[in-house]
């Protein structure tokens, strides 16, 4: 077969590269929300990408668009039916219970990694997708839905996202309420079936709560009008989300009740929210979540209250993006280590190891692969290095290096190996 015919593989439709020029501000994100989860008492759990199907068909629920469309599942050489997770609750439950986490104690914990889902990809919206999540198990009061949503809070304040978002709240009641709301909900869609799409018709009988849901803006009118589930609550559920809101207001958090949030999973109950934004389009929930009490129990295990989130990171480094709230200066270089030909190869590498033991934050890159002068002096300039520490003949016989500013006029100077590191960390401290 002639070269040309091979046909080149590509990556599958929907799942990113992640190229170098965009990890610096995958890692600004991860690092601050690694810190915060730190900062919040929150434990990071890492489970396997693929389960059991049987585990997400339990716990997100059979009529879900998940799971009914949206997995990747497929049988193992043992026939085994197993699924690419698409979410991380399920996982985190099964994991926590398998290793007994959830006896006589509570849990706060948060992962972080990839989910797929068949979706049909568009701007925010992949078939591999990234989440980070939260969830908590053991508590039952609205204190920690309070945490959890401030915890989310706080990293939109830090990221100065605060002003982009707003907190949607709904709560969804206890499963009796919810049961008694349902056969009222289907009275009303049934008066008004010529309006329900195909879609609503089919979750009509199934999950007639996911009809709230829907965007169709013909059915808009008549689900603005239908019954809501907040005119429905049990009193115990009005009361704790009641309190939840009164904590939130406490602390300043500002939010807006959206009696049509019903979230697309069947394990939520009381508490649901999103965290949405206008500046991504009909992509604009970048964060969700809520209670699901009986999620552990329906696995298998003993009743366990639970509250959790999950933040998708592609529509939030796009929002941040959008935005241009990243800093400038991530995932750069300071300084650029430059032997003049190859005979200052060595003193190069010499120097540039002693420059990274004696100021460990000093970004060096030291330029490798030989080359002319003026070439080496190019690749300096393409780095992002302010500065460029320059070794020849000359330097190296009076024991000194040649300092050069790259992106200013100042004149270049020679300094003394034994200050080089002193001068070095003095000129970065004054430009940033
Ligand atoms: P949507 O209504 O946008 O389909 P969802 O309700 O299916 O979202 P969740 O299961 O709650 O989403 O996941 C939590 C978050 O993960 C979403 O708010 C979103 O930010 C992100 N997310 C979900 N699906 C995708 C996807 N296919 N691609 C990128 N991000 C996603
Ligand atoms: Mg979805």
């Amino acid at each position: 077969m002639s070269k040309s015919a091979v046909k080149k593989i590509q990556a599958i439709r929907g799942m990113n590269d992640l190229l170098p020029t965009d990890s610096p501000r995958w890692q600004f994100f991860e690092a601050k929300v690694r810190q915060l989860m730190l900062r919040y008492g929150f434990n990071e759990i890492r489970t396997p990408i693929v389960e059991q199907t049987a585990l997400f068909a339990r716990s997100i629920g059979e009529v879900t668009d998940i799971v009914e469309k949206e997995m990747y599942t497929f049988d193992d050489r043992n026939s085994e039916s197993l699924t690419l997770r698409p979410e991380g609750t399920a996982s985190c439950v099964r994991a926590a219970m398998e290793h007994g986490l959830l006896y006589n104690q509570t849990q706060r914990l948060w992962y972080q990694g990839p989910m797929f889902r068949y979706e049909r990809p568009q701007k925010g919206r992949y078939r591999q997708f990234h989440q980070i999540g939260v969830e908590t198990f053991g508590f039952d009061g609205p204190d920690i839905d309070a945490e959890v949503i401030l915890l989310s809070a706080r990293l939109w304040q830090e990221l100065g996202l605060m002003e982009h978002v707003t907190l949607e709240l709904n709560s969804l009641g206890s499963s009796e309420a919810r049961a008694a709301y349902r056969d009222t909900l289907v009275a009303y869609f049934e008066q008004h079936r010529e309006v329900l799409d195909e879609d609503s018709k089919r979750r009509l009988t199934s999950n007639p709560l996911r009809i709230l849901d829907s965007k169709n803006p013909a059915m808009a009118e008549m689900l603005d009008a239908a019954p809501q589930l907040m005119d429905h609550l049990d009193a115990e559920s009005r009361q704790h989300f009641e309190q939840l809101t009164q904590m939130l207001e406490a602390v300043g958090i500002s939010y807006v009740i959206n009696p049509r949030l019903v979230r697309g999973l069947d394990y939520y109950c009381r508490t649901v929210f999103e965290w949405t934004t206008n500046a991504l389009g009909s992509q604009g929930t970048v964060c969700a979540g809520g209670r699901y009490d009986g999620l552990v129990e329906q696995l298998g295990g003993k009743p366990t209250p639970a509250v959790g989130f999950a933040m998708g990171i592609e529509r939030l480094i796009l929002l941040l993006e959008t935005l241009k709230l990243f800093p400038e200066d991530i995932g750069g270089c300071d300084v650029f280590v430059l032997p003049m030909d190859d005979d200052a190869t060595t003193a190069a590498i010499t120097l540039a190891e002693q420059l990274r033991s004696e100021l460990p934050e000093l970004r060096l890159q030291l330029h490798c692969g030989g080359g002319s002068f003026k070439s080496r002096m190019k690749k300096a300039d393409k780095s992002d290095a302010s500065m460029a520490v320059l070794l020849g003949e000359d330097e190296i016989a009076a024991q000194s290096a040649t300092l050069k500013f790259l992106r200013d006029d100042r004149e270049q100077q020679r300094v003394p190996l034994a200050t080089l590191a002193s001068t070095l960390r003095e000129l970065l401290a004054t430009t940033t």
